[in-house]
């Protein structure tokens, strides 16, 4: 009983080995994949997890009514939470899952750091006790040396984590650590430690079984990180020794042992990329999102394990029984917005074409096209996952898989996953946390000059579909006098020439299409500074959304999708999304209002710190939204007063919607500032 794509990968296992499947889902998620594949499904409330999936006595029940005997938890949501451990217990069903204690134990990141201390696994030098005195706390960064790394002891999902450069700054960060920790984990206590400048993320995977036994499954690197959170993991760790391997899978089985841990879980280490030494982080005790790397190198099944754990039985293999075999990647497909700071986006999954899977790319999800990606949920929308027989034939399937992964209808960070497999740096396998911080030059490089022949392929697809609808219009119509129906070919030479226009950015693009007489078309580019002519152009339709041209003697195969006013190219070089421009008609009354503030997608008011009247100047915090779980902080544009805010505390608000007008805007200034906020 869990949620999206990890429900879907634990059923695939059950439905492996016979076991029936029952899932639990939110209005939200009534219709999702995980519902479909269930063999029964109840749902448990409103979209809001804190009133669904976070609900221990609705899980409770719907175990009852449908007879379940044990309860796999997945990540998110109740998997750490030891109180539901514990109700399970008490209820008589299994819970999936490590006993009680060893979540107590390690859910916090204090107590954890001393229990380890005590079995000689090296954690990172800071203090983590109990005394949250403000000014004791700054004496205790003073002794480890600044930069500090102030944490949230319940924290998690990088949630509470503040950098503190210079003793100056720790008052305001420690606040502003201890205010997200209280909304995230009702928990304010937190610990400073070093904070290492050029580390690296590896974590173990381990295993243990009640009988006593424990192994690891090698290593995870998860260096790659936005916001402290992965985005790309590879398995095994690159640069390692087998030395260090094997050192560092011993502490990690050590750590386990500490709490007598039963099942899966990882240890997080974090290692400085100067010396190679490594310090325990945090061991997170469930199964974690980056497992199928660790089953593609190492053949093996983890959900499988995790139920015969919790079967009694033993570990299905041991130690030495454990081999690893090649190299493993896996690319998290958020709705995000890279170039705004990766903000989480929204929105329905219009057209979604997935790589193919095969031995070597797997595919995760729980979500198909026609879905949805609310503001509920984990903006996570897919995980592609690929094996290679080294890392550099791993990471060509990656690249390749990637280029043929296409979603229209939101943001998604796939065009940054390509850009950064291919990236020199980390090709060469030079990972570490800060990777996406110190070659920003090269992720968020300007779009290359629009393509020519993308544009006609675009243009083709169009042009192509338009006809082919005309053609089903006059079969509709059946009605031999309509002038639907006057065969193709007349409907050619009328049409013998069509002109498109779009836009890119504040560019117009303006295209040609003529029909040839042997069924080729001449296409004419023209963009502000350069005209194209393709001549005798060969292109087909094939499939829903493929183009299949042959432009000057190459051959190429383009998805070109449109929905609404944008058309989607994804062409072999990279996805090109171009403006249509509607008639006028059709966007009369959609003027946007200078002067106001929008929502940059759909959300929560949180706080309002200003009213109708007052006097703001430029910078000034003005509205607090909260969406996917994060804080949104609304500035104002310019120096000036207030005239209206049309939304007060706790109101749930859609994207684009104004927030905040001003008395007597300044026209573009209070245009472009809004923008950026
Ligand atoms: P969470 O529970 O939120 O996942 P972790 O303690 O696992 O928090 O840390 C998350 C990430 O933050 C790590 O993967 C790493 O990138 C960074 N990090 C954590 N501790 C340190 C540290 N002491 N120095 C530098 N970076 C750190
Ligand atoms: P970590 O970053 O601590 O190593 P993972 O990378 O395994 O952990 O990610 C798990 C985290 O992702 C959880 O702590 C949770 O915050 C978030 N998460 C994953 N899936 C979901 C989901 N379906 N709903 C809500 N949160 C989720
Ligand atoms: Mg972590």
């Amino acid at each position: 009983m869990t949620s999206g794509e990890i429900a879907c990968r634990i059923m695939r296992t059950a439905k492996k080995l016979g076991i029936k499947t029952v899932a639990v889902f939110s209005d939200a998620d009534r219709n999702a994949l995980h519902v479909k594949m269930a063999d029964e499904a109840y749902n448990i409330g409103p979209a809001a997890s804190a009133e669904s999936y976070l609900k221990v006595d609705k899980i409770i029940e719907v175990a009852r009514l449908s007879g379940a005997q044990a309860i796999h938890p997945g990540y998110g949501f109740l998997s750490e939470n030891a109180g539901f451990a514990d109700r399970l217990a008490k209820e008589n069903i299994t819970f999936i899952g490590p006993p009680a204690s060893a979540m107590t134990s390690m859910g916090s990141k204090s107590e954890s750091k001393f229990i380890m201390q005590a079995a000689k696994v090296p954690v990172v030098p800071g203090y983590h006790g109990d005394n949250q005195d403000d000014a004791f706390l700054k004496a205790e960064a003073a002794k480890i040396g600044y930069p500090v790394l102030i944490k949230a002891v319940k924290g998690g999902g990088g949630k509470g984590m503040r950098i503190v450069d210079r003793p100056e700054d720790f008052e305001i960060m420690l606040e502003s650590s201890r205010r997200e920790a209280m909304k995230s984990f009702s928990d304010d206590k937190v610990l400073v430690e070093k904070y290492l400048v050029t580390p690296r993320h590896v974590e173990v995977q381990v295993f243990a079984d009640t009988l006593g036994n424990a192994v690891y499954l090698f290593e995870r690197d998860c260096s790659v990180q936005r916001r402290h959170q992965k985005i790309l993991e590879e398995a095994p760790a690159p640069g390692l020794s087998e030395e260090l391997r094997r050192e560092l899978g011993e502490k990690a089985v050590a750590a386990a042992k500490a709490v007598n841990y039963v099942g899966a879980g990882t240890v997080e280490f974090i290692m400085d990329n100067t010396d190679q030494k490594f310090y325990f982080m945090e061991m997170n005790t469930r199964l974690q999102v980056e497992h199928p790397i660790t089953e593609m190198i190492t053949n093996t099944d983890l959900v499988q394990w995790q139920l015969e754990v919790a079967a009694g039985n033993r570990l299905p293999k041991l130690q030495n029984e454990l081999k690893k075999d090649g190299w493993a990647f896996e690319a998290r497909i958020y709705a995000e917005n890279p170039s705004n700071n990766f903000l989480p986006d929204v929105g329905p999954l219009l057209h979604v074409q997935t790589p193919e899977a095969s031995d070597s790319v797997r595919l995760e999800t729980g979500f198909v096209q026609g879905d949805e990606i609310s503001v509920h949920y984990d903006p996570m929308i897919a995980k592609l996952v690929v094996h290679g027989e080294n890392r550099t034939a791993a990471l060509r399937i990656l690249r390749k898989a990637l280029s043929e992964y296409e979603v229209v209808g939101l943001n998604t960070n796939i065009e940054f996953l390509k850009t950064l497999a291919s990236h020199p740096a980390f090709i060469a396998g030079e990972v570490e946390t800060g990777f996406i911080k110190k070659y920003e030059d090269d992720m968020f490089k300007p779009a290359p000059p629009l393509d020519h022949a993308t544009v006609a392929q675009a243009s083709l697809s169009m042009v192509l579909r338009d006809l082919e609808a005309t053609k089903q219009a006059a079969v509709i119509a059946e009605d031999a006098s309509s002038p639907f129906t006057l065969d193709a070919g007349l409907r050619l030479n009328q049409l013998s020439e069509q002109q498109l226009a779009f836009k890119l950015e504040d560019q117009d693009v303006k295209v040609g299409v003529e029909f040839n007489r042997d069924g080729t078309f001449n296409v004419r580019v023209n963009t502000p500074n350069k005209t194209t002519v393709f001549s005798k152009v060969m292109a087909k339709l094939a499939g829903d959304s493929s183009l299949i041209a042959e432009i000057e003697n190459r051959r190429y195969k383009t998805s070109v999708v449109q929905k609404g006013d944008k058309v989607h190219v994804f062409a072999e070089e990279g996805k090109v999304t171009l403006d249509v421009p509607q008639p006028k008609y059709l966007t009369v009354g959609k003027e946007e209002k200078a002067g106001s503030l929008r929502t940059p997608m759909p959300c929560k008011i949180s706080q309002v710190m200003c009213k109708p009247g007052d006097k703001v100047v430029k910078g000034q915090n003005l509205i607090i939204l909260e969406a996917m779980k994060m804080e949104h902080v609304i500035k104002s544009p310019i120096d000036g007063v207030i005239s209206d805010v049309f939304f007060s505390i706790g109101e749930m608000v859609g994207e684009n919607k104004s927030l905040i007008a001003f008395e007597e805007a300044e026209g573009a200034k209070v245009a472009e500032g809004a923008k950026k906020a």
